[in-house]
């Protein structure tokens, strides 16, 4: 039994089962009788059908976000504005670009395949695997969720065993919007659930979550061969050069790294700033970290506890290493002596890249400065890095900013903004490097959960091809038909078509 605890209070609050090779066998072959009705539906029907999440968000949604709150200890605020909110704005994303996207529609055919058509078109996938993380428990779950449904596929969720509330609650709406059965499943359990569902008869596994665990589900995908899409940690960088609007990169900068207690894939991780304004705007950062309420959702506070306290250990040892090795905390550094998992928001400066803070993906209320020369020193050092998710520029100058973000080895850029490009559906989110493989989010996102399928047809007015049997005496023309093409020459083309005509049966 999973044994859920509150990180607010430390009580306990539930108890869900472990699902075992079985039970995601079971919940995978009910999702895979479902797949042919579903993906059957025409595109509008399927959409329709998940619009009716709207207006139940529209009635229950605060209720929602408290029980998230209730699973994650994030203010309420949080859990509707970055959990809940990105749903609708996903369903209406979708009437707009899926009929242009998932239809069929010409593509190239070149003249040696003269008198044919081609076509392209995009068909799902089947059953798609997804397994989401603790952080952001509803929305890293609903969002690919939402985006294979629409594509046509049928899903099997696996939540994370820390957040097991989110998981209870997609299988609760999904149920309320009365899609047929076996369309959405979700099987609780721990990391040997996850592991049975990369072993189960999946056609493609959508993964959210740690570079560790990312490698072992390739590897799982690997053996059967099935595709898998990896979202993975990030270690973002946000550059403040030495032009930037200060006041709100400050405030940006603080809530970039301690929005959702920093356990963001996306949070600020690295804040580089220019030599020249350095001080000012550490001095504007330090105020408004202290200016911070930290508590329970109940208590209208702006940071709330860490998820899952394994993480905390990890933020400990980050800030313990850092300082040992010179970094300063100029706020926070510890947890915070009461109930629960709460740590205190640590503005860290100081920080060099041979320290565990700066190498590593921290996921707590860190805030690291690096002090740099220049922003050229500040793009080198951002891109010196294992992880690239995303990444901010902060500069008055949009030209310049969006210059630098050209240059920046990252998946996404905000400018003069920090994180939204995520809430943004229009827009492709994923990592490169170690931090993940493939898109979701946007018209590739969706194009993730298809396979393409390209149609060749021709109207059978001859009753063979040129090219075909027999090969005697065709060599000539077939010589003749490159030269043309390679020369782009219409009249070599032609006669090499009628050489071989000539000698066609
Ligand atoms: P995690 O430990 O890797 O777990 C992710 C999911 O995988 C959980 O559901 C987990 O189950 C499951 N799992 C564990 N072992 C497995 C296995 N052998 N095979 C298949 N599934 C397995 O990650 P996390 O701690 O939940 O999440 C934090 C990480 O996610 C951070 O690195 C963060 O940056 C990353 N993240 C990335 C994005 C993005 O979009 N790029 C977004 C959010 C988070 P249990 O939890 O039940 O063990």
């Amino acid at each position: 039994m999973i044994r859920k605890l509150s990180p607010v209070t430390g009580e306990l609050i539930g108890e869900f089962p472990i699902g075992d090779q079985a039970a995601v066998d079971a919940a995978v072959a009910r999702a895979r009788a479902a797949f042919p009705g579903w993906s059957a539906l025409p595109l509008m029907e399927r959409m329709r059908r998940l619009d009716r999440l709207k207006p139940l968000f529209a009635e229950r949604g605060e209720e929602f976000a408290k029980r998230l709150s209730e699973d994650t200890g994030k203010p309420w605020i949080e859990a509707l504005g970055h959990e809940l909110m990105l749903v609708p704005a996903f369903l209406d994303y979708h009437h707009k670009i899926a009929p242009k996207v998932l239809r069929r529609r010409k593509a190239y055919t070149p003249i040696f395949l003269a008198g044919k058509s081609s076509y392209l078109e995009h068909f799902p996938r089947g059953v798609i695997g997804v397994i989401s993380p603790w952080n952001f428990p509803f929305q890293l779950a609903i969002v690919p969720i939402i985006q294979a449904l629409t594509a046509g596929n049928t899903v099997v969720l696996k939540p994370s065993e820390v957040t097991p509330i989110a998981g209870e609650l997609i299988r609760e709406v999904f149920a309320e919007i009365d899609l047929p059965p076996g369309v959405v499943e979700v099987i609780q359990g721990d990391g040997r659930t996850g592991a049975a569902l990369t072993k189960a008869d999946v056609d493609m596994i959508f993964f959210t979550g740690s570079v560790a665990t990312g490698r072992k589900v390739m590897a799982a995908c690997a053996a059967r061969p099935i595709p898998c899409e990896l979202e993975l940690g990030g270690k973002d960088a946000m550059i403040v050069c030495e032009d930037a609007p200060l006041e709100r990169a400050a405030k940006g900068a603080v809530w970039g790294g301690f929005a959702n207690a920093g356990q963001a894939c996306v949070s600020v991780e690295r804040l580089f700033v220019v030599e020249s304004v350095y001080d000012r705007f550490i001095d504007m950062v330090r105020r408004e970290v202290q200016a911070l309420k930290i508590g329970g959702p109940e208590e209208e506070a702006d940071i709330g506890p860490m998820i899952f306290t394994g993480q905390l250990g990890i933020v400990e040892r980050h800030i313990r290493e850092a300082v040992a090795a010179g970094a300063k905390a100029l706020t926070g550094g510890a947890r915070l002596e009461r109930k629960g998992q709460f740590f205190g928001p640590t503005l860290l400066t100081d920080v060099t890249p041979e320290m565990s803070v700066y190498r590593e993906e921290t996921f707590g209320p860190v805030l690291p400065v690096i002090r740099v020369g220049d922003e050229e020193e500040a793009i080198r050092l951002a891109n010196d890095h294992e992880y690239g998710l995303n990444a901010s520029v902060w500069t008055r100058d949009v030209k310049r900013g969006m210059a630098i973000a050209s240059r920046l080895e990252c998946g996404q850029v905000t400018i003069n903004d920090v994180i939204s490009s995520v809430a943004n559906p229009g827009l492709p989110f994923g990592g490169v490097k170690s931090s993940g493989i493939g898109r979701y989010h946007g018209e590739d996102g969706l194009l993730t959960f298809t396979n393409a399928r390209g149609i060749l047809v021709d109207r059978a007015i001859f009753d063979a091809e040129p090219t075909w049997y027999p090969y005697n005496g065709k060599y000539p023309g077939v010589v003749q038909l490159m030269k043309g093409l390679i020369r782009k020459n219409p009249v070599q083309l032609a006669r090499g078509f009628m050489k071989l005509r000539k000698n066609s049966r």
